[in-house]
């Protein structure tokens, strides 16, 4: 089996990684998750409008075996192609398929299409590899661009949707190693597992789907603690900081890290003092609680959107009555067409009388500002609602550490430890990326969808979003009962 260009992508990044996908591409790890299937479907409709902008261009087909893609690449050349799509080239087991490639005067143009908003570094290994097999096929590429979408563009028609950022002279250079490291996994492919030591290469160029294989499942691990990232926790490690407890007395840490020290030493709740306090601005009603749902596109379809941008599609909201019990109000857009303005609408008439607003994060607050934006005639009651606006978070960061957070201050951590009679347990959905993933499917292609199937999603959609708000009012209960 010859290395493919997504082989050599991987293997650069941990042979460990290469070994376990080429030995067991059934995985339960490897299997596309929505989320990142609905990221290919995305990929998809970006890598088609890229070819439009080459309408004479010649179309591989992806579905012919290997040797015949290259054989029929070859007659697209001879046969004087402007553009090729598709275009496979295989040298000493190294198979790659190019995006583009479009001739011109002094030679062929390589063009790989990226549905991100820019040029990345891991875009230049990529573009390295088929620009090796390329070369080494006889086609060596006299320019080399990434073809990405332009975070400037505007739907429906302010700017262009694609940008093309020249790579060649970042790629040229790596076009050297290209053959030493194919053959080095293709050897390494041929023997056992090997060993490698976990790392930032474990998150970077793209977190590895392996990692729970690999890494300790270690609540006091030092990736565990408080806002540390991959780069930080790497460093941690090489410095011989394995674990929470290695860190030296004198490490400068954030308030929320130390907390977390304090509660993992004796393996408790801590709950500071001043979270009476902090909770005070919440003794007034109305009470409000209130959690958005967004749709994000690759090639935005509403207007004024960039590439990617985010548009709330759904709310769910929770009010407190005087009697102790709360009236509860949600919204679910329908059909592709713009969702915001009725979303608006419903949403400043839900909170029009609520005295505060409890979110979760800053995430409600950007999109009540991207939504008076978009719907300018309710932009002064979107203000409005916008200085109600509580965030919950930062309470629970600067007041309240259990030692099952693991570092995170998310509600998928802080629910389960101090409200674990409310779990997302009995719902089908319980992440907001799949939420996302699938209102954009009810909202995009729902003619796609058996109806039956289109009901019961929608049905899955309002539950988690209510539990989301459900679970908001919980945990202030709770922390006022800790204060
Ligand atoms: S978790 Fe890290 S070491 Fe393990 S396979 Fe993935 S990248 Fe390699």
């Amino acid at each position: 089996m010859p290395l493919t260009k997504t082989d050599f992508m991987f293997g650069s990044q941990c042979h460990r990684l290469l070994w376990w996908r080429r030995h067991g591409p059934d995985a339960r790890e490897l299997q596309p998750d929505r989320v990142l299937q609905d990221l290919f479907d995305q990929g998809k409709v970006v890598g088609q409008l890229a070819r439009e902008r080459f309408p004479a261009g010649v179309l591989i087909p992806s579905h012919a075996s290997r040797v015949d893609r290259v054989r029929m690449t070859a007659e697209a050349i001879a046969a004087g192609a402007p553009a090729i799509f598709e275009g496979a080239f295989m040298v000493d087991d190294l198979f790659v398929a190019t995006d583009i490639i479009v001739r011109a005067d002094a030679g062929w143009h390589l063009i790989d299409v990226k549905s991100s908003t820019s040029a990345k570094d891991e875009h230049v290994p990529d573009a390295g590899v088929q620009a090796h097999v390329m070369g080494a096929s006889g086609y060596p590429p006299v320019r080399i661009d990434v073809m990405h979408l332009n975070k400037a563009f505007l739907h429906p028609d302010v700017g262009d949707l694609f940008a093309r950022t020249d790579v060649t002279a970042d790629v040229r250079p790596r076009l050297r190693e290209v053959p030493d490291e194919a053959a080095r996994q293709l050897a390494m492919l041929d023997g056992p597992i090997p060993d490698r030591a976990i790392g930032l290469h474990c998150d970077e160029p793209r977190a590895c789907p392996f990692k729970e294989r690999c890494w300790p499942q270690d609540e006091r691990h030092i990736a565990n603690l408080y806002n540390v990232g991959p780069k930080k926790a790497a460093q941690y490690m090489s410095s011989g900081v394995h674990r929470i407890d290695d860190l030296p007395p004198t490490q400068k840490l954030p308030d929320a890290a130390k907390r977390q020290l304090r509660s993992l030493k004796t393996n408790a709740l801590v709950v500071e003092h001043t979270l009476g306090r902090a909770l005070a601005p919440l003794d007034v009603a109305p009470l409000g609680f209130l959690d958005f749902e967004t749709v994000s596109r690759a090639v935005p379809v509403w207007p004024a959107m960039a590439p990617w941008g985010m548009a709330a599609a759904q709310f769910s909201y929770h009010e407190s009555r005087p009697d102790g019990t709360y009236v509860h109000v949600e919204h679910l857009a329908e059909g592709p067409h713009d969702a915001r303005p009725a979303l608006a609408q419903k949403l400043v008439d839900a909170t029009r009388n609520a005295a505060k607003v409890v979110m979760y994060s800053s995430f409600e607050r950007t999109q009540i500002r991207a939504l008076a934006k978009a719907v300018p005639s309710l932009g002064a009651e979107l203000m409005t609602l916008e200085a109600k606006l509580f965030d919950l978070l930062t309470i629970v960061r600067e007041n309240v550490y259990h030692p099952a957070f693991r570092g995170s201050f998310s509600l998928k951590f802080v629910l389960p430890a101090l409200v674990p009679e409310l779990t997302y347990n009995d719902l089908v959905i319980v992440n907001g990326m799949v939420a996302s993933v699938e209102i954009a499917r009810l909202l995009f292609v729902a003619d796609r969808i058996p109806l039956e199937e289109r009901d019961r999603v929608r049905r899955d959609l309002l539950a988690y979003c209510e539990r989301d708000t459900w679970a908001t009012v919980r945990l202030v209960e709770t922390l006022r009962t800790m204060a």
